[in-house]
């Protein structure tokens, strides 16, 4: 893995000039880990939808390392969505504003508007800044699949599809962004993600509706994503437990927290049950299960609030068949 680097100051500037020079580079993010190219090249943009085998027809994320250079990329920022940016950037929310002009309609797949991040990583913030262009990055794996947590799990996944691969350890949120639509006066919460949704309806005073108008808008809300190739069930009760344990061989239980005296072969998804480290370990562990030969993975469900939406709405996606 000749393109897997340790995120060292000059690694990160041979990274950018990858970028410049319309390559992809995979980077640390707090959520995942980002395939990432000039946002304003659409050649270079190209490339990650083949990467990844990504549909034409789902957007992007423009990175940004700083908010005034969203001016260059959105027609107007409105009001909340200043609030938002203040607030929340650098930080795990992403926000979809109307696109202008200067950026090429195959990174947004063609939709009037753009989404646009500012990562919470010095290491991503270097990687834009020394690149001086806006960074298109979805995250770092093969579409459909679990997303990444770590440089190996990039390396191992999509090799030397990637120019560079920047290794700064594990993502500490190890959940994608949150999405909001800002629009006519209102706010929709196109995926749920690391920012809780409830701080950013505190933040600008009024509901972040869910958004209904499906999956032509935000492809991200396909059914089916986050996928482990083993089957991945969700528990209702312990019942469902036993009956996976008599029908199958090799069960793997997931659980939020430490319990004792289960039966079987757990893995604890946190040591604490905060949900922050659920969030932060569910990925990778379920990255792992998915090589160790289990012939089904199932997990006890955790509260839907707070960063336990983003949870439970991942698991979904990756349970559904
Ligand atoms: P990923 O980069 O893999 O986390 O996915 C990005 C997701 O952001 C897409 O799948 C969409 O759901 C969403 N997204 C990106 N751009 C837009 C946009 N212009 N309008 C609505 N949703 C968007
Ligand atoms: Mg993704």
């Amino acid at each position: 893995m000749r393109n897997l680097l340790p995120a060292t100051e000059e690694n990160i500037r041979l990274a950018a000039s990858v970028i410049r020079e319309g390559g992809l580079v995979a980077f640390p993010t707090e959520t995942v880990y980002g395939l990432g190219a000039d946002a304003l090249n659409p050649r270079a943009v190209a490339k990650i939808y083949e990467a990844k085998g990504r549909p034409r027809f789902d957007p992007l994320i423009v990175h940004v390392a700083s908010r005034e250079e969203v001016l260059r990329l959105v027609e107007e920022v409105p009001e909340e969505a200043r609030i938002l940016m203040e607030r929340f950037w650098p930080g795990p929310l992403t926000l979809v504003l109307p696109r202008r002009d200067t950026v090429p309609p195959i990174t947004t797949a063609g939709l009037p508007t753009v989404a646009v991040r500012m990562p919470a990583h010095p290491v991503a913030l270097k990687l834009i800044r020394y690149s001086g262009v806006p960074i298109a990055a979805p995250s770092a794996n093969p579409f459909g699949y679990v997303s990444p947590t770590t440089a190996r799990q990039v390396a191992e996944t999509l090799g030397d599809r990637v120019d560079v691969i920047l290794d700064a350890g594990r993502t500490r949120i190890g959940v994608e962004s949150t999405i909001v639509m800002l629009t006519e006066g209102k706010a929709y919460l196109l995926r749920p993600g690391g920012l809780p949704v409830e701080e950013i309806e505190r933040a600008i005073g009024k509901e972040v509706r869910p958004y209904s108008g499906g999956e032509v808008l935000s492809p991200g809300t396909l059914k089916r994503h986050y996928s482990p190739r083993t089957r991945l069930v969700i528990l209702k009760s312990w019942e469902d437990y036993y009956r996976l344990r008599g029908r199958y061989r090799r069960v793997l239980l997931l659980l939020p927290s430490p319990a004792y005296g289960v039966e079987g072969e757990v893995r604890f998804l946190s040591e604490s049950g905060d949900l922050g480290e659920v969030a932060a370990n569910l990925f990778s562990i379920l990255y792992e299960a998915d090589r160790s030969g289990y012939d089904v993975i199932a997990v006890m469900p955790v509260p839907e609030e707070g960063l336990g939406r983003a949870i439970m709405n991942r698991l979904r996606k990756a349970a559904a068949r």
